[in-house]
């Protein structure tokens, strides 16, 4: 699957995605990820890229031409042409675990990053969907894009060490919540108190295990 992520701020990406389970994901040719910088597709010398909105307001509006063409552009470059186009927007659809699932299967999305007061209204005739990562405003759509390709990518074949993690992970349907998990040691002490490791945990039981697990899902 390739990731196209279009901002104004290409560098955001450059820590994150460069980093654990998405760095050798990509190492592996499991997701590919390119980034692209919007100004690339202005015309003017100083790469506008926004724009007081019409009616008047506060603040700058992300002009459309440049993302239309930096879409168009992108697609033309894509081997089977028919990626999934997202707008990240605070007024989006939600995004949750059955989105993830469902978007695991494209082999390409575009993913476009807002700024300022968001985009041109007419942007939404050449997108597929307007997804929001929750009911609260950021300063960009980079911190959403980030979120998406991570959800994605780990449901991708191979790209998570252990496949068996995902079998019982939150959200695998709707309300599931993982079970608790624990590692060394197995008595925590601190402030005069202890913490323990629940008993059946030790116990090498694997059925009664499982049984537990399957209790104490949230
Ligand atoms: N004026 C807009 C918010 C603009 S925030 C409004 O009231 O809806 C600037 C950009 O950040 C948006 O265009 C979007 O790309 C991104 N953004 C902010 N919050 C987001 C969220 N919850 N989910 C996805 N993208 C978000």
């Amino acid at each position: 699957m390739t990731f196209h992520i279009i901002t104004i701020f290409p560098e955001i990406f450059n820590s994150y995605f460069n980093e654990s389970i998405i760095k050798r994901a990509r190492e592996e040719g499991k997701i590919k990820i390119k980034i692209y910088d919007l100004r690339n597709w202005t015309e003017d010398k100083h790469k506008t890229v926004d724009d007081s909105p019409y009616g008047g307001g506060a603040g700058m509006v992300m002009k459309i031409e440049p993302i239309f063409k930096a879409i168009k552009d992108i697609r033309s470059n894509m081997e089977n042409k028919n990626p999934r186009i997202v707008l990240m927007s605070a007024r989006g659809e939600k995004w949750i675990q059955k989105k993830a699932q469902e978007y695991s299967d494209y082999d390409d999305i575009i993913i476009i990053c807002g700024r300022y007061e968001g985009v041109d209204e007419r942007t939404c005739f050449f997108i597929d969907e307007e997804i929001s990562i929750g009911d609260y405003v950021l300063t960009g759509g980079e911190i959403p894009a980030m979120t998406l390709l991570d959800s994605i990518s780990r449901l991708l074949p191979g790209v998570l060490g252990n496949e068996d993690s995902l079998d019982s992970e939150s959200h695998l349907v709707s309300g599931q919540k993982e079970y608790p998990q624990y590692t060394r040691p197995e008595i925590f002490k601190a402030e005069g108190k202890e913490y323990k490791v629940p008993s059946i945990l030790l116990s090498g039981n694997h059925e009664e295990i499982k049984k537990w697990r399957k209790g104490n899902m949230r």
